[in-house]
């Protein structure tokens, strides 16, 4: 049975343990060089008083992907069923889940064939990414990880490209970094992928070393944007600026460097679409959702 207000649990490699319990050894490979990968996903309540994983076998997917690439094993079956099991035990209908799987103890070395594999699933009560009513953008000095190097996949090392730019623009007093690359063209943010309004027409950004984001897949479908390249002026001309991600969901973009983005009806729309389809109010998107 579930005992309200326990401490939250997390699933670690087949048992659940405290969420801050100590688990894994400080020699982790993972710890010293960034060998994982992760996801974020989320879970909302349902209108019918239940809650639904939003797409998540396609956030497996990616997760097996960046597995793959690292030779770490990763059983989609057995994460799903670690995903609902966690947000069952610790009572939670809407969740940020992070499922995480790691190289752990075993060799200092760079093989990671020398080392254990572990995965684990944590759940937050609240997700902040983004939040608040609007968000103020800078561009990054930082180029994004160019996929030639690092692949835009859920790496955990990979994060620390966003982790700079994110200090570098809070340190000038912006909400959050967008990656531009040597030739003007807009890459995306630290952690959501970038979209305009021009004229009503809805573009998806479209780059190599973006991250193939989930959400902006979702949005896609539901405002049949485009993808396309789009420079950075484009984008300073454009009538709205918005972002997506699981943590971001749809959020407006209000300012860029100085230049302030209009109200924004498109994006309020898309936003309150969005919305709608993750918390399991619109029939035609039932496939997307996970019952827990
Ligand atoms: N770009 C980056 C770098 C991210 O970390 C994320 C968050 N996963 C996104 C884009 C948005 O992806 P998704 O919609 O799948 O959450």
């Amino acid at each position: 049975p579930v005992v309200r207000n326990a401490p939250p649990q997390l699933w670690f490699d087949g048992r659940f343990v405290d969420a801050d319990a100590p688990c894994a050894p400080l020699t982790s490979h993972a710890m010293h060089y960034g060998s994982g990968v992760f996801e974020g996903i989320r879970a909302y309540a349902t209108a019918d008083g239940g809650s639904a994983v939003f797409r998540l076998p396609e956030h497996l997917a990616r997760m097996r992907r960046g597995c793959e690439l690292l030779g770490i094993a990763f059983d989609e079956a057995r994460c799903t069923q670690a995903t609902l099991a966690v947000l069952r035990r610790n009572d939670l209908r809407d969740a940020y889940i992070r499922p995480l799987a790691w190289c752990g103890a075993g060799s200092i070395g760079l093989d990671v064939a020398a080392v254990s594999q572990h995965l684990m699933v944590a759940t937050f009560a609240t997700a902040v990414h983004l939040a608040g009513a609007g968000v103020r953008l800078t561009t990054s000095p930082w180029r994004r990880n160019p996929a030639t190097s690092l692949p835009p996949l859920k790496l955990c090392g990979a994060y620390v490209n966003s982790i700079l730019a994110k200090h570098e623009a809070r340190q000038r007093g912006f909400d959050e970094a967008l990656f531009v690359d040597g030739q003007g063209r807009v890459v995306e943010c630290t952690g959501a992928n970038v979209f305009l309004v021009r004229d009503g027409a809805i573009t998806a950004v479209e780059h190599a070393d973006a991250l193939p984001g989930i959400t902006r897949d979702t949005v896609m479908a539901l405002s049949g944007a485009r993808a396309r390249p789009v420079s950075l002026e484009e984008l300073l001309d454009a009538d709205e600026v918005f972002v997506c991600g699981t943590a971001a969901e749809v959020t407006a973009i209000t300012e860029l460097d100085g230049r302030v983005f209009g109200e924004g009806p498109v994006t309020r729309e898309l936003a309150q679409s969005y919305r709608r389809v993750v918390r399991g109010q619109d029939p035609a998107r039932a496939h997307w959702l996970t019952q827990v």
